[in-house]
């Protein structure tokens, strides 16, 4: 605890210059020597809550650009984290996922304990439950950032892509994912993984359209408490695109 204290105000000062830093800069222009300097390599980033949807957009950028780079500080994740979140919970950001197992928010984010609010299902399908746990985010814990993620070569929108052109039906429950997703479908140019790419950001954004149709979502985004953002994970890369409307 001792080295905590001395070493925090160093690191706050740190981080606050490299904010300062990125202030003048485009959020989707952040070069490689921005983030080399904005991050201390181990460090545990003693933040200020992040109350502003800008401002909580551009922490999930910075952590993405250290995870494409393999330079992950893996913060927030000590026994000190752990302590301080136990009692009280304030995440800056809610990121609504595919299940995808290579697309782990808190990895893909290089973020930690009490950062993210996280749903997930296959294909960002969007239910009762999944609605509810967005809402909630927004409402109860003041989240101003919902993340739509969606990923290359999704496998609940090629299973769905593959169902749709057979005309047929999927095994069980997974046809209720088939359902949600086709719509989708129907914006897919092109062939092969260009055809797919165009369905998934298709899907990620008509998801968008239907949370826009909640009245809390809604509300706090008139308000200006909340940006809903699409995103788009590069499983090749490592690089989460932000911005992602539907095709035309
Ligand atoms: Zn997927």
């Amino acid at each position: 605890m001792k080295e905590k204290a001395t070493l925090q105000p160093v690191r706050r000062r740190f981080i606050q210059r490299a904010v300062q830093t990125l202030a003048g800069v485009t959020l989707f222009g952040l070069k490689p020597a921005v983030l080399a300097q904005a991050t201390a390599p181990g460090s545990n980033l003693a933040r200020s809550p992040i109350t502003d949807p800008d401002a909580a957009l551009r922490e999930l950028t910075l952590g993405n650009l250290r995870f494409q780079q393999g330079q992950m500080t893996h913060p927030d994740n000590t026994l000190e984290r752990r302590t301080l979140v136990a009692a009280k919970q304030q995440p800056y950001a809610i990121i609504f996922a595919c299940s995808d197992s290579r697309e782990a928010p808190e990895l893909i984010f290089d973020e930690g304990l009490g950062d993210l609010f996280v749903i997930r299902t296959a294909g960002h399908v969007l239910d009762g439950a999944a609605l509810g746990s967005l809402e909630f985010g927004v409402a109860e814990l003041g989240i101003p950032l919902l993340v739509v993620l969606g990923h290359e070569r999704c496998g609940a929108v090629t299973a769905t892509m593959d169902v749709v052109e057979r005309r047929a039906l999927a095994p069980g429950n997974i046809e209720t994912l088939v359902a949600a997703i086709r719509p989708a479908v129907l914006y897919g140019r092109g062939e092969g993984a260009a055809r797919v790419d165009q369905v998934v950001r298709a899907n990620t954004a008509l998801t968008i359209q239907r949370l826009q149709r909640s009245a809390i979502l809604a509300e706090a985004v008139e308000r200006g408490k909340l940006k809903i953002v699409g995103g788009h994970y590069d499983l090749d890369t490592g690089a989460v695109s932000f911005g992602v409307t539907l095709p035309e």
